[in-house]
């Protein structure tokens, strides 16, 4: 060991929504709590060239790679996006306990991402203590730790149910709000979900990235409610809102043809419109979605993708790789002409943390992506919730109701089209009034306190400290126990 410097690993899934969340963790822990911090990232193609730039970017933290293997033999084109995730973790677990053990310095312990939980094996068979990392609300993790209850005693599938899902001292899940994976009970993913909720109860803390003046009653419910605790029984820390910060050049020279556009704008008056890094709406809703915005006569900047009209497990648009810079054909025709003093429209992907930081935008039309949400929220950006895939309509409902931080449609976006007269009526709700003026407020007072919870002596940072005293604790009283696993391997 030789040092006195935490050493903690991280591991994350595959997918850059899995990964950055991770990264970011890792950055937190080493710049501001003086940890050394190694990520394991399982990786495919498609992470391997951003982690080449992330580690050229003088990160604070060490990466190692763990090429994702090959599962085409145990999946097939029915196999669902969420078990695809946990075969493909699980097939990578022998790389993972290989390379944690062929480390130079051995991690004093290992913090899981949501995905990544059977990967407790490796740290019981190291002698280490365990954590997982829930990237997002602690409402989606109050639902996964209980959810074994409701498996046992709820018959029948749960969309069909008229009565909301209680979870003891949380705000009931809605039948309609129901995350993707429980939708059909007959499928694998509805199985690999209650084990995932189950398996955080056995790590020795969770971690969420939340902060307890966004989620009071959730917070206290995880860690005083009887009824809950019974099944929940792991320490809870909440340590957000972790966020990616904005890297790029905000003023002189290179500064991109949005920010210049943005610049130009009055403040707080462009309405920014994005649905997350794989989101699609359908040919009907994108063509709605264009009415409602020119309707609206607001402004707006607009990350466009082509339309695309598959089910709810289809969130990565298979179009989404090109964008040859041409009109976008499935627009209503002269949208484009008729929008142009007032809209900006992109293709495919923006810098979305250019956007929401810059003064003049002042909502966000959002998928409600937990990153997404952080991003608004923590440069004062109220929105319009907009939920499409996972546990965004959770989300939604969250932010909606409960926090009170946006407006949302009457329908669900993925079971009705929202239709032109509602798009308009809830953007210029937003920006022009006296409804959205309160919401700003409200948005303001939300992102203070996620600033107070992160700075020295804030909840955050002191539930992060907490943690590392635990790690410490529990390292003490596990030195000495032999590791018959590690001499295996390092023999
Ligand atoms: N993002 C971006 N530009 C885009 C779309 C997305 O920079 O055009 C980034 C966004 O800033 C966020 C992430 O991609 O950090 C999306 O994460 P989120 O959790 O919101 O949604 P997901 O993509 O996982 O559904």
């Amino acid at each position: 060991m030789g040092s006195s410097q935490l050493h903690v690993a991280l591991l994350s899934s595959p997918g850059m929504g899995h990964l950055i969340p991770v990264l970011v963790l890792g950055d937190h822990l080493a710049t501001h709590h003086n940890v050394k911090v190694t990520v394991l990232a399982i990786t495919k193609s498609a992470e391997t060239q951003f982690l080449k730039s992330h580690q050229k970017s003088n990160s604070p933290i060490d990466i190692i790679p763990v090429p994702a293997g090959d599962v085409s033999g145990l999946i097939d084109e029915k196999t669902k996006v969420f078990t695809q995730l946990r075969i493909t973790v699980r097939e990578a677990l022998p790389s993972i306990r290989y390379s944690m053990a062929a480390m130079d310095r051995r991690p004093d312990t290992l913090i899981v991402d949501v995905f990544c939980t059977e990967a407790l094996s490796i740290a019981e068979e190291l002698g280490i203590p365990r954590y997982a990392y829930h990237p997002t609300t602690a409402w989606t993790a109050a639902l996964f730790m209980y959810f074994q209850v409701f498996d046992k005693t709820i018959e029948g599938e749960f969309v069909d149910r008229l009565e909301p899902l209680r979870i003891p001292g949380c705000m009931p899940v809605q039948p309609e709000d129901i995350v993707d994976p429980l939708l059909d009970r007959t499928d694998q993913q509805y199985r690999e979900y209650v084990n995932l909720g189950i398996e955080y109860t056995r790590f020795d803390g969770l971690l969420i990235n939340t902060w307890e003046e966004l989620e009071p009653n959730t917070l206290k419910a995880l860690r005083e409610n009887e009824e809950l605790r019974g099944i929940v029984k792991v320490p809870i820390y909440p340590i957000g809102p972790l966020k990616r910060n904005f890297e790029g050049k905000n003023e002189g020279e290179g500064r991109s043809d949005i920010l210049k556009w943005l610049d130009r704008q009055p403040v707080e008056s462009v309405l920014y419109v994005s649905f997350g890094s794989g989101g699609f709406l359908t040919a009907e809703q994108t063509a709605e979605l264009a009415w409602g915005l020119e309707n609206s006569q607001q402004r707006f900047v607009w990350v466009v993708r082509p339309p695309c009209d598959g089910g709810p497990d289809n969130s990565i648009n298979p179009k989404l790789e090109g964008g040859d810079g041409a009109a976008p054909d499935y627009l209503p025709e002269g949208f484009l002409a008729r929008t142009r003093d007032v809209g900006f429209v992109v293709q495919m992907w923006a810098n979305q943390m250019e956007i929401l930081t810059h003064p003049s935008v002042g909502g966000f039309l959002s998928h409600c992506g937990w990153n997404s949400t952080l991003e608004s929220l923590t440069n004062n950006v109220p929105m319009v919730a907009w939920p499409l895939y996972a546990e965004q309509k959770m989300n939604a409902t969250m932010l909606a109701k409960e926090v009170g931080v946006a407006v949302r449609p009457a329908v669900t976006p993925t079971v009705k089209v929202v239709r032109r007269e509602e798009i308009e009526r809830m953007v210029r709700t937003l920006l022009q009034h006296n409804e959205g003026k309160g919401i700003r407020e409200k948005v303001k007072k939300v992102k203070a306190s996620g600033d107070i919870a992160l700075s020295k002596g804030g909840s955050s940072y002191n539930s992060m400290c907490e943690l590392l005293k635990d790690i410490h604790t529990r390292m003490h009283s596990t030195l000495g126990n032999p590791n018959p696993f590690l001499s295996q391997i390092t023999n």
